[in-house]
């Protein structure tokens, strides 16, 4: 590591800033050495917040189907090769009952930008999870909506909203969507989501087709100005029945070096070490958490499901089932000297 390197990751950590080419500069001349320091601060502030627990969320894949085509995606519309499912209301219902039943105080419904969830549709279930279970958070990853949509939910009952920005990049941004998505949407339903009161979870993945250091440096400089509660990197997976099948994944050592720049730059945020991260890396989600990391996210879908999920190519824990998980996480997180934690685990601010 270079006299330069070291002094822009002691600012970054006394002063939770650095410039967009300072960002790009850090990521470019990374090594093993940048990487130890960073992640040694990133796990000083993390546990100077959130002592050794980490928090776990219920995840419910509720349907598979989706209006859109984004180009990374293996559930996108034109993937004609899966076979698509929606749960019902009373399927994700019970799938809350019986995480309920596990400890689990937060749930993350996350499907497609399936038209059949209406804002009547998922008020109803949104209203019923929380009547049943008004101890819990509920958090929401259904895609673009309207501001008034995300308003309804929002009176309804849920809590935080996840819809990561992909890039803040607005060129990238349409070289990893199709026409008719656009980067001015994307960040006005963000900023909609943090104005009516939502907890709000962007995020972007580590990798990406066409991303430099430079993207990823307007990543961070975003993140920085947006302030979200939560941040979903994991690393880019391709799937083979996509336009993007053929290229390389992102890599773990990036992702982890990112992880603990993010816990730099907001010091409370909620981090989860993903499964895309545990994908790559048979031990990468412990090692998310030794980077920075302070969540992780179980799955809860019926295991008959699962497979369908497919956003990338062999994803994990399709098989398991929700207890099995828990226990699976629990015990993976003792390994590495940390607790799991079953509240609501809502952000330390
Ligand atoms: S990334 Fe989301 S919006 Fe895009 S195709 Fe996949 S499920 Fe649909």
């Amino acid at each position: 590591m270079n006299g330069r390197t070291r002094e822009l990751i002691e600012r970054l950590a006394q002063e939770h800033h650095l410039t967009e080419n300072e960002y790009a500069e850090l990521i470019e001349d990374r090594d093993d050495e940048a990487a130890a320091l960073l992640s040694q601060r990133a796990v000083a502030v993390r546990r100077a917040i959130y002592g050794d627990a980490v928090f776990t969320r219920g995840l419910i894949e509720i349907s598979n189907i989706c209006k859109n085509d984004c180009l990374y995606c293996g559930i996108r519309r034109s993937n004609g090769n899966i076979q698509r499912y929606r749960l019902t209301p009373e399927e994700i219902l019970s799938c809350a009952d019986e995480g309920h039943a596990l400890g689990f105080r937060t749930f993350v419904l996350q499907g497609g930008e399936d038209t059949w969830f209406t804002d009547k549709a998922l008020c109803g279930i949104v209203s019923e999870l929380k009547r049943r279970h008004p101890d819990c958070a509920v958090t929401l990853s259904m895609g673009e909506r309207s501001r008034e949509s995300y308003q309804r939910l929002f009176d309804a009952g849920a809590d935080r909203y996840l819809l990561r920005h992909e890039t803040a990049d607005a060129a990238h941004y349409a070289r990893l969507h199709p026409p008719g998505m656009s980067f001015e949407n994307r960040m006005r339903c963000l900023n909609d989501l943090k104005e009516i009161g939502y907890q709000v979870g962007c995020g972007f993945m580590v990798g990406s087709p066409f991303q430099t250091a430079r993207e990823l440096a307007k990543d961070l400089e975003f993140i920085e100005a947006f302030r979200p509660d939560m941040c979903g990197i994991g690393p880019f997976i391709p799937h083979h029945d996509t336009p993007f099948g053929d290229r390389s994944a992102g890599t773990l050592e990036l992702t982890l070096y990112l992880l603990s720049i993010i816990r730099l730059i907001h010091p409370p945020v909620l981090l989860p070490a993903t499964t895309a991260l545990g994908t790559i890396h048979p031990q990468g989600r412990e090692k998310g958490i030794l980077a920075g990391a302070n969540v992780v996210m179980p799955n809860l879908s019926p295991v008959g499901v699962r497979k369908q999920y497919a956003l990338y190519d062999n994803k994990i824990c399709t098989g398991d089932e929700s207890a099995q998980c828990r226990h699976c996480l629990e015990a993976r997180m003792q390994s590495i000297g940390y607790r799991l934690v079953v509240d609501r685990g809502d952000i330390h601010k």
